[in-house]
């Protein structure tokens, strides 16, 4: 079932939560989201195959799928785009992508020629239109993928932070908000520490979000942050983590 991150009546933010269910438990956890403003409508990080129908469905209640105006990648990774192709076929929806990866995402399509479709969001990033609202694609690279962006919403106060902040956890408890932070830990450590790349770049990325207004981290698997106090508490501890190439050594280099 879709959550309702913010609805003002013009202006929407759909989280879906639990479209990889227990028949699919060997899949990681991810989330789907829905930008909704003025008859104008975005998916962010809409996910593979097995999220499509799912998604399709949850979303006409709040936004007629064939209307859609963009899909949001924060990097090309299966749980985030596989889908592309059905999207393609079925909407007339541009994708917005890293300029490093927009000839690589046709390998997710049969190979018809979408490239007028398939822009390239600039590293240093861009503001994009919806309907009266304009989103932010601000620079996330190296986090983990090489580029790498991620969704602000101004009119929300909400950041779709793709896989920073992303805990491990079953779809039945992603859909609620992280309640003790000190208990979330464990299901965010590990995969922080494996897949960003460095606390270098965590610093500088909480540096740019310290700068805007943000009610609610919402990262693409597992549970959301929610309120000024969680936000801060979860920008403190990555900003302090460290991670990727700060922790490998030789050892992490030796020929089996
Ligand atoms: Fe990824």
């Amino acid at each position: 079932m879709a959550v309702e991150l913010y609805n003002d009546g013009t202006h929407i933010c759909l989280a879906f939560y639990d479209l990889v269910d227990e028949e699919a438990e060997h899949a990681v956890q991810c989330n789907q989201f829905l930008i909704v403003d003025g008859g104008h409508g975005a998916l962010v990080d809409p996910g593979g195959n097995m999220t499509y129908n799912g998604l399709l469905m949850g979303m006409q209640r709040y936004f007629p799928s064939r209307n859609l105006d963009y899909i949001l990648a924060s990097h090309p990774d299966p749980d985030i785009i596989a889908s592309l192709n059905k999207w393609m076929v079925t909407t007339r929806c541009r994708v917005l992508i890293s300029k490093l990866w927009t000839r690589f995402l046709p390998h997710f399509t049969t190979g018809r020629d979408y490239s007028e479709r398939i822009i390239g969001i600039p590293d240093e990033g861009m503001l994009i239109p919806l309907g009266g609202s304009k989103l932010k694609a601000l620079p996330a690279h190296f986090m983990h993928s090489e580029g790498n962006f991620q969704f602000y919403d101004p009119v929300a106060k909400i950041l779709f932070s793709g896989d920073m902040g992303a805990s491990l956890i079953d779809h039945v408890l992603a859909g609620a908000p992280v309640k003790d932070f000190d208990a979330h830990i464990p299901s965010m450590m590990g995969f922080h520490r494996r897949y960003m790349v460095s606390n270098k770049i965590c610093r500088y990325w909480v540096n740019m979000v310290r700068t805007l207004d943000v009610e609610m981290i919402v990262p693409q698997h597992g549970a959301r942050f929610e309120g000024k106090e969680m936000v801060a508490r979860f920008l403190s501890w990555i900003e302090n983590l460290p991670c990727g190439i700060d922790l490998m050594t030789q050892d992490n280099y030796r020929a089996p």
